[in-house]
């Protein structure tokens, strides 16, 4: 079956395993504000969950969920037209992602390279959660019934295996009742690299500070990041073409037009020739210009933090009042006892 015999509805989630970045405003977060425009239900979810499979330290767990619900609210995800709360308020993405974990096969979770790469050496010392993350993750996406799914590059491969979940459930139960949905992967960043290594992905939970821009960091923390950041000595080529074995290049280019809304060919176009003293320059600017005024809504909310905690439990509520009836229904055709329902 095809998403299409669904309402069409959008969800996502960031973990808030860590101060946001650049990769996850350009990858994530400008795209979820853009959906709303578009005509259709949003529903934006920290996934706290999420973050555990990893260790947290408590008290900066909650901060950081925090903080990350200001970088929403200061991307433009506004409560008002989204629903925005952290998914451990809305246990029914627990209870389906346990469902979902007998419907997954072992086979299809040894495929998923995320595990992989952050299990690294260590595959047998790392949680049991961290290796079930993706049939959660599924969870948090069919149990609103999600026809659209904005990610990152790096994303797409769960959200394929969400549709394999569903598909299996469907077909074991014989019914229609999960549709399949679709990765949302557009935009010239949807996989922004490391400053550090240009064949490593940007994330949160990198080690090196220095590898990332985050939302948080001030003018000059954001200009010297860029200025440092690993390139080749050679000028900007005149087409795309030139960059295809120069990954650093290739990276501060596509992060350079995602910022300033211009195609990669535009941007290449436009600095042909120039060595990156005149390129990083430019970029930094650019950068500063978009994100200063991001950190600084933070800051602002990040004053209010039980405003914050407000707004998560009002689209928690929100969002339970969708997932809780899909729960149900699922529950129901697994064949479990539903007696005390009223
Ligand atoms: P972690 O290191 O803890 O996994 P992360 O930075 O990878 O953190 P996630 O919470 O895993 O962030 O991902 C949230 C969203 O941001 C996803 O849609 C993901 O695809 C997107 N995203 C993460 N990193 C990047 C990146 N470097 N470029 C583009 N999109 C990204
Ligand atoms: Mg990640």
């Amino acid at each position: 079956m095809t998403a299409t015999a669904f309402t069409p509805r959008i969800f996502s989630g960031i973990q808030p395993s860590g101060g946001l970045t650049l990769g996850n405003y350009l990858g994530a977060l400008k795209r979820f504000a853009e959906k709303q425009d578009e005509g259709i239900q949003t529903i934006y979810c920290l996934v706290d969950l999420h973050a555990i499979t990893v260790w947290q330290d408590p008290e900066r767990l909650r901060q950081q969920t925090r903080e990350a619900a200001a970088g929403f609210m200061a991307s433009g995800i506004d409560p008002a037209r989204s629903i925005l709360f952290n998914q451990s308020q809305v246990s029914a993405h627990a209870e389906l992602g346990w469902i979902l974990n007998c419907v997954a096969r072992l086979g299809w979770m040894n495929r998923m390279t995320q595990f992989k790469d952050k299990a690294g050496k260590n595959a047998e010392h790392v949680s049991l959660g961290l290796y079930a993350y993706p049939s959660l993750m599924a969870a948090d996406i069919l149990v609103y019934h999600a026809t659209h799914v904005p990610v990152g590059d790096d994303q797409k491969q769960h959200v394929e295996l969400t549709r394999d979940i569903a598909a299996k459930f469907n077909h074991d139960y014989g019914v229609d009742f999960f549709p399949a949905p679709e990765p949302v992967i557009e935009g010239a960043a949807t996989r922004v690299m490391s400053l550090r290594d240009g064949t490593k992905k940007m994330s949160k939970s990198d080690p090196s500070d220095a590898s990332r821009i985050n939302l948080t960091d001030d003018a000059d923390t954001i200009a010297q990041k860029i200025r440092k950041a690993r390139t080749d000595a050679e000028p900007l080529p005149d087409t795309l073409e030139g960059l295809k074995d120069r990954p650093e290049a290739r990276n501060l280019v596509n992060i350079y037009a995602a910022l300033s809304g211009m195609t990669a060919e535009a941007v290449v176009t436009e600095f042909a020739g120039q060595g990156f003293g005149t390129f990083k320059p430019a970029l930094a600017d650019l950068a500063v210009a978009k994100l200063s005024p991001i950190s600084l809504e933070m800051t602002r909310l990040m004053a209010d933090p039980a405003e914050i905690d407000r707004i998560l439990g009002e689209g928690a509520d929100r969002a339970e009042a969708i997932a809780r009836p899909i729960l149900d229904r699922t529950l129901d055709i697994v064949g479990m006892v539903r007696s005390r329902r009223g």
